[in-house]
């Protein structure tokens, strides 16, 4: 009797494991599921984006003009809104073709001794052309840096002193464009000028740690906004488990999308081994770790007046946040509930 007891026991006891295995299993899935849902429910349908964070930005930003510190007010005062970042400017004068420019490149850490860092760039001048605006060169990828730290605000605020997980950092480049045409000498001012100072400076509190060994990761947005915008991996020997994890987010978002919203993968399969020059190249140089997510092709617009307010997709520029902001939740291990 005792035997059958026991193997009864033995049984409900194995029961109740399998049964509680499946429930939890399938709650983690639910839960999952629920989060791209919800987030595909809650993504910003208010506007704000545009009048409040981009607008501002899509004005003539030549370096050295007054379209170019009104734009770099825009950018700290929206930061500086958060009270959360430390922010620093990189200011030089450099000889262009065209003379002197001063040039001012601005960079928001968010805990300043962290020595991990995962950095988020764009360029915030625009190229000297008459009437040149630049909407996804870069208006458009400044704009999401800035409302993807909007979003996490209270998340990041939270995490400013914690030194368990990398610190985020944001630059904002000047003098990416050639003042006339584009060469070594005459592209590229801020990130070279930005690159060599952090190679020089050691992360604060730190003897043997400068600030380009302490980055992770640097991920920089540009040419994004117009239909049809499409990337590739670019670096996949360093980053292509990024890239991956972003196709993987993505394929997640567009399942849950209905079909108002954005329904083309923007992560393509393609792996190219070719550099774009660009604002990461002076830090590449130090072996820094690179994703670049660039249009590839560039955009019909590249450099053209009509790279402007009235060519960019609003629909794909959501989805391109939508990913960026679980690939960032996913990063820094933020724990934010979407709905
Ligand atoms: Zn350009």
């Amino acid at each position: 009797m005792a035997y059958y007891t026991f193997l009864s026991f033995v049984i409900i006891l194995y029961l109740y494991g399998y049964f509680h295995l499946v429930e939890t299993r399938r709650t983690n899935d639910t839960e999952k599921y629920n989060q791209y849902q919800c987030f595909s429910t809650l993504s910003d349908k208010s506007d704000k984006f545009h009048t409040k964070l981009l607008r501002p930005l899509l004005i003539k930003r030549v370096s050295g003009t007054r379209g170019n510190a009104q734009v770099r007010q825009h950018i700290i005062s929206t930061l500086q809104s958060t009270k959360i970042w430390n922010i620093e400017y990189d200011t030089f004068n450099s000889v262009t073709p065209d003379g002197i420019v001063k040039f001012t490149n601005i960079i928001a850490t968010l805990n300043p001794t962290a020595t991990h860092r995962l950095v988020l760039a764009c360029h915030y001048d625009s190229k000297k052309l008459p009437h040149f605006i630049g909407a996804t060169d870069s208006a458009v990828p400044c704009a999401i840096l800035l409302d993807l730290v909007i979003y996490f605000k209270q998340q990041l605020a939270q995490r400013k002193q914690n030194n368990k997980y990398p610190t985020l950092q944001l630059i904002f480049f000047d003098g990416e464009e050639a003042v006339q045409h584009w060469s070594k000498t005459d592209s590229l001012y801020g990130s070279r000028h930005l690159a060599t100072k952090m190679r020089n400076t050691n992360v604060q509190g730190q003897q043997d740690l400068n600030q380009i060994d302490a980055m992770n990761i640097f991920i920089l947005l540009d040419l994004i906004g117009n239909k049809n915008l499409q990337f590739v991996n670019l670096f996949n020997r360093t980053t292509g488990k990024y890239y991956k994890k972003l196709q993987e987010i993505e394929t997640q978002l567009l399942r849950s999308y209905d079909n108002t919203e954005h329904q083309q993968a923007i992560f393509s399969s393609k792996a190219y081994n070719y550099i774009i020059e660009d604002d990461h190249v002076p830090f590449l140089a130090y072996d820094v770790p690179i994703l670049h997510l660039i249009a590839v092709p560039f955009p019909s617009t590249w450099h053209k007046l009509s790279d402007n307010e009235d060519n960019l997709d609003f629909q794909s520029i959501n989805h391109f946040r939508n990913i960026m902001k679980l690939f960032l939740k996913k990063y820094l291990h933020i724990k934010k509930q979407f709905c």
